[in-house]
């Protein structure tokens, strides 16, 4: 018989059955929360540069608008569905919630491969993106921003394309911008200095040093270069990272024992975080199978490529030296393997938080924007700790006082916050 096809939505919603049994949620905040409240599926035509039109499939998700404006980034990405989306703007709505930020969750994306897109059809997807839900999104209703394969020039488009229908200048519509137009100091670097703000806090719980630490990080993008940065920063040496190759089209880890430089990376990467082998030789770095990443003998791995990358198929390989797992990725290991890692006792930091530092940087530019003052870098990710730390350790806290895994404790906070919101707006 063949394998079922991993389905990330369904995952979400085991992971959320299985905290709303704990908490003792009734039934109608249950109905109301395991499934978004509102989805937009949509066709873009656009006229290719060869002079033909293609029609692209996009949509835009909004879980849940409890607490604040739904919030979430698009991507674009040829294997794209509907059941990602929902999953990923399922787990952006717990996301807000455990760091604490008024907004709500949502998701959005374009199925094709920019990869093979001029920027001119990108700007014109980017376009007809927005023409499709500009009365459904924006500052008040719904912000997104960048994700798999999206960036700054992207939606900078979208917002441009919006303030166009609009009328006005409305930069809190989207985050996600360049510097200087509209962007935050800090947000390149959020999301993976926040992965490691929570690595440097589990740390000090389990006593583990990061100063002569290693790590593996699966993904060279924008989540995994941050993190090696901030991590050879504080002396722990990355040691394997993994990417996609699209000239092989198959993903390698790529290994340095004395540990990958971050300048040396940036230099050898393209923007879709794809190691060219050629540089990748000429580092020293020893070109090894795709899954190799996760079987080195490292204190700490760092999943952040994509979803189910950590499953029934691979925990077993989880080497005895690993004592912390912090999910960069959204949504990267299946229940089965958190059974696998949670008997091995090993310290895992949940995705929605561990990579909530984009989101929460992003709320900053929203703040910002609303201002129009911006902060400086050191002000940005000084805040970004702040909130990453004390959201870290109120789930810690809580994982240890109900003795629960710490992905549970993580959605025991977020759920019961958002159910909160529905209730004290009446809706449940
Ligand atoms: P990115 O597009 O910049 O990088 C993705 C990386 O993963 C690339 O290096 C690619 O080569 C690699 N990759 C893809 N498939 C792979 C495979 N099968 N094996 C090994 N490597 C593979 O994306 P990103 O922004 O770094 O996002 C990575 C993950 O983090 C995603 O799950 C995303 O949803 C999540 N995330 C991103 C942000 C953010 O601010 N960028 C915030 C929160 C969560």
């Amino acid at each position: 018989m063949a394998e079922k096809a991993f389905n990330p939505f369904e995952m979400a919603q085991r992971q959320f059955d299985h905290v709303a049994d704990k908490l003792g949620l009734d039934q109608g905040t249950r109905d109301f929360l395991r499934t978004p409240c509102r989805e937009y599926h949509f066709l873009i035509p656009v006229r290719m540069d060869d002079g033909n039109v293609k029609v692209f499939r996009g949509f835009r998700v909004q879980h849940s608008d409890a607490r604040g404006p739904a919030k979430g980034g698009i991507r674009f990405h040829p294997h794209e569905t509907i059941d990602t989306v929902r999953a990923l703007a399922t787990w952006m709505t717990w996301k807000t919630a455990v760091v604490d930020i008024p907004l709500g969750g949502g998701k959005g994306g374009v199925i094709c491969d920019p990869r093979e897109l001029s920027d001119r059809e990108q700007e014109k997807i980017c376009r007809g993106w927005v023409r499709q839900v500009a009365r459904n999104v924006g500052p008040i209703q719904d912000v997104p921003a960048p994700d798999v394969m999206t960036h700054g020039q992207h939606m900078l488009w979208m917002m441009d394309e919006y303030e166009a229908i609009h009328g006005g200048r409305l930069p809190g519509m989207i985050t996600g911008k360049p510097v200087g137009m509209g962007g935050s100091l800090g947000r390149t670097e959020a999301t993976g200095y926040g992965v490691v703000y929570t690595i440097r806090e589990a740390a000090k719980e389990i006593g583990l040093d990061l100063k002569g630490a290693t790590a593996a990080i699966q993904g060279a993008g924008n989540v995994a270069q941050y993190t090696l940065d901030l991590l050879q920063q504080l002396g722990t040496r990355t040691i394997a990272i993994s990417c996609w190759d699209n000239t092989d089209k198959k993903p390698y880890t790529y290994r340095c024992k004395e540990g990958i430089d971050f300048k040396k990376l940036m230099a050898s990467i393209d923007k879709f975080g794809t190691v060219s082998p050629a540089k990748a030789k000429a580092n020293g770095w020893e070109q090894l199978e795709a899954g190799a990443w996760i079987e080195q003998e490292v204190d700490i791995l760092v999943p952040a490529a994509q979803e189910n990358e950590v499953n029934a198929g691979n925990a077993d390989k989880i080497k005895a030296t690993v004592k912390i797992i912090a999910e960069g990725a959204n949504g990267p290991t299946t229940p089965e393997a958190d059974e696998i890692i949670q008997k091995k006792g090993i310290f895992l930091i949940p995705d929605f938080l561990c990579n909530a530092g984009g989101v929460t940087c992003s709320y900053f530019e929203q703040v910002q924007c609303n201002m129009n003052y911006f902060w400086d870098r050191d002000e940005v990710l000084r805040r970004l700790d702040l909130k990453m730390t004390s959201a870290f350790k109120a789930v810690s806290a809580l994982a240890r006082e109900k003795k629960v895994y710490m992905r549970d404790a993580a959605y025991m906070i977020s759920i019961q916050r958002v159910a909160d919101a529905c209730r004290l707006r009446g809706w449940v």
